[in-house]
């Protein structure tokens, strides 16, 4: 077949024309302000465009191409499986043999007592049906009452109604009347930030806890089902949670019945140096939301992991209410499944969580070594192959810049002058790093040479 394709100026006028992209200043972009660029490929880390520019790819596209681009084994078992059967539902208990060897695989490798896995297509998706799940589960056990879920400031949950509203940013509420109750949140925990003069990362966890308590008991125990968090906040900033912090927090959850659910769309599956982050810090969850790096982006997909608490519950509810009244469409798509294990297969083939573990040491060992004393960069932190540098006016007084200044942007847009993609976080002037999983310790030295030179351009800019 001769495909004719459009030129990049024929393109842009399109794409300009027609099409709401997600995360994107609207009228800027319709009148041509702001840049329009059009991806065409990739292979390994690199991306490339239609003008033939090839730009290191830092962040994994948003933290998802976990195998790196170009992968061929995935496209084959794309295509093998949407040749032999390319959608049936999954409703009343139909089945396909992807999802069902995914299912099978997801759980073994979960942290201990998971016991099945519901698909939708988005992390946001996903969190809603947790959401459900939850109220689903009290219901059940005849506590109406019990439906509030805390979140916490700067949690990335995703943007629908309600993950919107779990979400902890006011860019994702403003204007769309969110948070909805019955949504809270509590503390960030942030040590950089949000850490008292001479606190240890141990009495700043404490604290957090404290907090979430205090919170608990103000609204009354017997109204809050669940809490949601990130292992590592990924969106809200990249930010490791301070010694002990976890261990704190499931501590209060046990002591009020409360539901923990670990939001992992982008630490399962490798990132943090740990299958899964909960694994990492040993949090005990109840439900655990995967997306991202279980398909790589190759196709949509995401889940719920559901343990054993709430699964018991579920299967109580059935012979109470009948068949759950809650499923979509593309749930459990078999094309989808037949992508994850194709990806999987080389997640654990290449002992991809083994390199993110060690080249991602190597890479937070080379971050602090060349940021620790730069004057612009208060903190350099991360896990695995999940980075940041946060940028200050003032080191020593710990001050930030002012946010019209953009300093975060104008970093990530040095890096890109210098050919590669590192990511301005939506909230304060950091600049995020999630290579794939399979970047090499080479590679991880040019991201940290071009995020050198990106910082200093910066700094000379602003002296
Ligand atoms: N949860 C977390 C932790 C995320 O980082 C994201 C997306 O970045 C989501 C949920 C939402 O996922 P999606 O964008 O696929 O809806």
């Amino acid at each position: 077949m001769n495909v004719i394709k459009n030129n990049t100026a024929e393109l842009q006028k399109m794409d300009r024309a027609h099409f709401m992209h997600p995360s994107t200043h609207m009228r800027q972009h319709a009148d041509g302000e702001t840049p329009n660029r059009i991806i065409n490929g990739g292979k390994g880390i690199y991306i490339h465009d239609t003008e033939g520019k090839e730009t290191l790819d830092a962040f994994a596209g948003l933290y998802c191409v976990n195998v790196g681009y170009g992968r061929t084994e995935i496209a084959d078992a794309i295509y093998a499986q949407a040749k032999e059967l390319a959608y049936y539902h999954t409703y009343v208990g139909h089945g396909n043999e992807p999802i069902i060897r995914l299912s099978e695989r997801i759980v073994k490798s979960a942290p201990e007592g998971m016991q099945r896995v519901y698909y939708g297509m988005s992390g946001s998706d996903a969190n809603e049906t947790n959401i459900k799940l939850i109220w689903y589960y009290n219901n059940i056990l005849g506590r109406p009452e019990k439906k509030k879920i805390i979140s916490r400031w700067r949690g990335y949950h995703g943007s629908g109604i309600m993950t919107g509203s779990l979400t902890g940013l006011a860019t994702f509420h403003n204007a769309f009347d969110l948070p909805r109750a019955p949504i809270m949140h509590t503390t960030c925990p942030h040590f950089y930030w949000n850490a008292e003069s001479g606190e240890t990362e141990e009495q700043f966890a404490k604290r957090c806890a404290d907090d979430l308590e205090k919170m608990i008991l103000r609204e009354g125990p017997e109204t809050i089902a669940a809490f949601i968090g990130e292992p590592v906040m990924g969106t809200g900033g990249i930010i490791t949670p301070p010694k002990g912090y976890w261990e704190a927090i499931q501590a209060v959850l046990n002591k009020y019945d409360i539901l923990l659910v670990a939001d992992e769309v982008v630490t399962a599956f490798g990132r943090t140096g740990s299958y899964f982050g909960s694994q990492h810090y040993g949090m005990k969850p109840d439900l655990i939301t995967i997306a991202k790096g279980v398909s790589s982006g190759y196709l949509p997909l995401s889940g719920v992991i559901i343990g054993e608490r709430v699964w018991k519950v579920l299967e109580q509810g059935s012979d109470k209410m009948g068949p759950i009244g809650h499923g979509w469409t593309y749930s459990a798509h078999p094309v989808c499944a037949a992508a994850a294990n194709a990806n999987l297969d080389i997640v654990d083939g290449e002992n991809l969580t083994g390199n993110s573990a060690e080249t991602g040491g190597y890479f937070q060992k080379l971050l602090r070594e060349t940021f620790d004393d730069h004057p612009l960069v208060g903190e350099a932190r991360g896990v695995g192959l999940m980075a940041a540098l946060e940028f200050v006016a003032d080191k020593d007084k710990k001050e930030r810049f002012d946010a019209n200044l953009k300093v975060g942007a104008k970093v990530s847009a040095a890096c890109l002058e210098r050919g590669m993609i590192a990511r301005a976080m939506p909230h304060g002037d950091i600049l995020g790093f999630a290579p794939p999983l399979c970047i090499t310790k080479a590679e991880v030295e040019k991201v940290v040479d071009i995020a050198k030179q990106a910082v200093d351009a910066v700094a000379d800019e602003l002296a």
